[in-house]
């Protein structure tokens, strides 16, 4: 009988436990070290609401991975369609035109096929009807190209993947934190790992490097992406500290990508250092098209409508920290109140309401009181009434005249109660990572693979600079992931 190939998949998110399966259904016997106890399992992929980019040509698609929608669904919704073309132009538009073309087009050609493979493996997906599209007349019409979640979030997406890798043999050891590769002649021949003190040297023939970004590293983050960095706070798990990218680094791989950049948004001013899986993503604060976003000066300092919030809120979280004592508050009226999404309804909020706006103002800690009042009173005046509030489309309601304009949504704020939700920068991933050609396999500092070593996830650079089209994170995982396990199985073999 042949003998099965070993290979070691490091970290055990979404990325690595897609790689695994992958590796095991190719006949690898694989081996995942995961850093964190059982009970933190899954990393940056347990803190997410499971949302995925999928391209599709239109519901018969979306039957495909959600087999069980009801006809009551299928007459009361809209999915429209996110083709190839959309997923790829919204990538490289977000980018500006840096993400790299042929690592984007094969994110953007085998999203859907990756994901009918999780389907087929096991993973259950739901349409996002409260998130991603507002019920007008009766029929919720989808937008900004976000349209499937897993069956419950982050943590069912985790859970089920956990349990098909179970199935198909997958060792999976916890507490397991790797610290070095191991290299021969042919290239990465082991992985070392420590378990409390003790190291050893697991023997492979290929290794998946899954380990995460270095977002939770302070003084990595203070280093690449600059000054004020430290002071952010994590969305995520505290694991991802660079470990993955500096094993590699160490054996000449090649960095790639945006290392001074990140996706970060507006986050509660009071959430803790790290993430809480108790809240999850509840302390972001996602809903801010909507209304207006001030400073401590009482200052307006972002377009909060430039584009659905999908194509904004993974750049937002860096300017707020460029904002006095890094803080921001979003301000809403009731009119809109019935449209914020859920996380502004949780009891872990630092949020403020008064009947009248100088009643507000006076409840916002260290605002400039007149500040706050001009600049609403500015921007209300500024409203362009003569257009119709659609929140489900970018409606152009703008404010014409202004030096910050609010180029979408732009309702005047006049109904009471008021309030006021204070923010901070939430940090979610690093951008920068290891160069991987479209087989997911790590390149070396003159751009040759270097045998043996793929990687994939967040710790991979080349595809998101400066911003993020929503839901791409766990695509991207999962297609890279589902290469990298399949390559690392044949490769060895
Ligand atoms: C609050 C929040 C909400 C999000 N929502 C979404 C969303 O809805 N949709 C979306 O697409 N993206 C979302 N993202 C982004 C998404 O989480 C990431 O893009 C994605 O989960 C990355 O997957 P990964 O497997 O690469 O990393 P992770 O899921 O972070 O997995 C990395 C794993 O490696 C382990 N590890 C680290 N170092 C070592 C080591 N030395 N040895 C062994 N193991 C190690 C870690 O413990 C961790 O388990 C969100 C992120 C956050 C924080």
């Amino acid at each position: 009988m042949p003998i099965a190939p070993k290979v070691v998949v490091v970290g055990g998110g979404n990325a690595g436990l897609c790689a695994a399966i992958s590796a095991a259904e190719s006949g690898a016997d694989v081996t995942l070290l995961e850093r964190s106890p059982r009970e933190l399992r899954g990393g940056n992929s347990t803190f997410t609401a499971g949302a995925m980019r999928v391209a599709y040509e239109g519901t018969d698609d979306i039957l495909t991975l959600v087999p069980d929608l009801t006809e009551h669904d299928l007459a009361r919704t809209d999915f429209g369609s996110y083709d190839e073309g959309a997923f790829f132009d919204d990538l490289a538009r977000v980018t500006q035109f840096r993400a790299d073309p042929e690592l984007a087009e094969t994110l953007v050609s085998r999203s859907l096929s990756t994901l009918q493979w999780m389907r087929g493996n096991g993973v259950r997906f739901v349409p996002i009807y409260g998130r991603q599209a507002y019920e007008v007349n009766g029929k919720f019409t989808f937008w900004g190209g976000l349209t499937l979640e897993a069956v419950g979030g982050g943590p069912g997406l985790v859970e089920s993947l956990g349990q098909i890798a179970d199935r198909l043999g997958v060792k999976t050891r916890f507490n397991s934190r790797a610290v070095a590769l191991d290299t021969g002649k042919d290239g990465v021949q082991g992985v070392v790992v420590r378990t409390g003190w003790e190291e050893e040297t697991i023997a492979c023939d290929a290794v998946v490097l899954a380990a995460g970004g270095f977002q939770s590293n302070v003084e990595w983050r203070t280093r690449y992406l600059g000054p004020g960095w430290d002071l952010a706070k994590v969305r995520g798990t505290s694991y991802n500290t660079g470990d993955g990218l500096r094993m590699a680094l160490d054996i000449g791989a090649s960095p790639a990508g945006n290392w001074s950049g990140a996706h970060a948004v507006q986050w509660d001013l009071n959430a803790p250092e790290y993430g809480d899986l108790a809240v999850g993503d509840g302390f972001q604060k996602h809903s801010y098209p909507l209304g207006i976003v001030v400073n401590n000066r009482g200052q307006r300092f972002v377009d909060e409508g430039a584009d659905f919030r999908n194509y904004t809120y993974a750049k937002y979280g860096a300017q707020v920290l460029e904002q006095p004592n890094q803080v921001a508050w979003q301000v809403f009226d009731a009119k809109v109140d019935h449209l914020l999404r859920d996380e502004y309804r949780i009891k872990q909020v630092s949020r403020a309401e008064a009947d009248t706006l100088e009643g507000l103002a006076a409840k916002l800690d260290g605002i400039d009181r007149a500040g706050f009042l001009a600049t609403v009173a500015e921007y209300n005046a500024a409203v362009d009434q003569g257009v119709e509030f659609n929140p489900n489309v970018k409606d152009g309601r703008g404010t014409p005249g202004l030096d910050v304009p609010k180029t979408n949504w732009a309702n005047t704020l006049d109904t009471p109660p008021f309030k006021a939700f204070a923010v901070t920068c939430g940090l979610t991933f690093t951008f920068g990572g290891l160069r991987i050609d479209t087989d997911a396999q790590v390149l070396d500092g003159d751009l040759a693979p270097i045998p043996g070593l793929y990687a994939a996830g967040e710790m991979t650079g080349g595809l998101f600079y400066f911003n993020y089209p929503g839901g791409s994170g766990l695509t991207n995982g999962s297609v890279f992931g589902r290469i990298a396990g399949e390559r690392a199985a044949t490769a060895a073999r």
